[in-house]
């Protein structure tokens, strides 16, 4: 059975000019374990599509079941890494992956150091934000992400905002942590390089917001 069921779903927004259809009759499923990735062109509606699953957009139409159940708000069975990393400047990287949990409780200070270790960021647990790459930095977003063990992680061009190099890496990281976990990935991109190296199924959706009747996935020899 699917972990993450969507059917019938659609999305529209009201602005003073009138009303956006931003997703029409979207279909999709994913099985536990996969990494789906979701390429289009800007606007077509990839991000209002993962924020409707995060449950951080609840205002729609249409079937958005995570294990079986209709997604009605965000939770921690859902991770969600933006694009900039949004870490608290004021807590150190350990603090920002324990977030609203307290580090003097032995299983979470467990969890975070399993967690420093997946994002190869030993010895940086006492640095500060500012002390940070942009790579790194969003290491600490994707370990904060997973601390709760999410069934599904959702990622909102992760990597847009960084150089080739350390965009490649981050890729690295990514697979690494998709390999030893198991977690699965669904991730926004509209690269499509990087949409085809990183996924075992590409889904691409519609240019035209509004005319987006099925999307398309390909399964990709993994
Ligand atoms: P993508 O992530 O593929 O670039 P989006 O999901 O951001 O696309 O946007 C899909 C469509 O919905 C676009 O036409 C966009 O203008 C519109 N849209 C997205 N968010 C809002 C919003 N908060 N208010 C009004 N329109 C929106
Ligand atoms: P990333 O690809 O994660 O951004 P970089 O390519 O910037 O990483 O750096 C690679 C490695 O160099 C890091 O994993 C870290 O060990 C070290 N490093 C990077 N930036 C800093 C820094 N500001 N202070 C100390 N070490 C750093």
């Amino acid at each position: 059975t699917a972990l993450l069921e969507i059917a019938q779903l659609d999305k529209s927004f009201e602005t003073p000019k009138g009303v956006t259809q931003a997703l029409k009759d979207i279909r999709l499923s994913v099985k536990e374990g996969e990494f789906i990735t979701v390429i289009g062109p800007s606007g077509c509606g990839k991000s209002t599509l993962l924020k409707i699953i995060a449950g951080l957009d609840t205002q729609h139409e249409g079937v958005v079941k995570l294990a079986q159940e209709q997604v009605s708000g965000p939770g921690i069975d859902k991770g969600f890494i933006f694009q900039e990393p949004r870490l608290f400047p004021w807590l150190t990287v350990e603090g920002n992956i324990a977030a609203n949990l307290s580090l003097k409780d032995a299983t979470i200070r467990q969890r975070v150091q399993e967690l420093i270790r997946l994002v190869r960021l030993e010895g940086f647990e006492k640095s500060y934000p500012r002390e940070l790459s942009g790579g790194m930095a969003q290491r600490v977003a994707i370990a904060r992400a997973l601390l709760r063990r999410p069934k599904v992680l959702l990622l909102d061009e992760p990597f847009g905002a960084l150089d080739a190099f350390t965009r490649s890496h981050m890729q690295e990281v990514l697979l690494d942590i998709w390999q030893e976990n198991k977690t699965t990935m669904m991730f926004v991109t509209h690269d499509i390089d990087e949409a085809i190296y990183l996924a075992n199924r590409v889904v691409i959706m519609n240019a035209r917001p509004g005319s987006i009747k099925r999307i398309v996935s390909i399964d990709l020899p993994y």
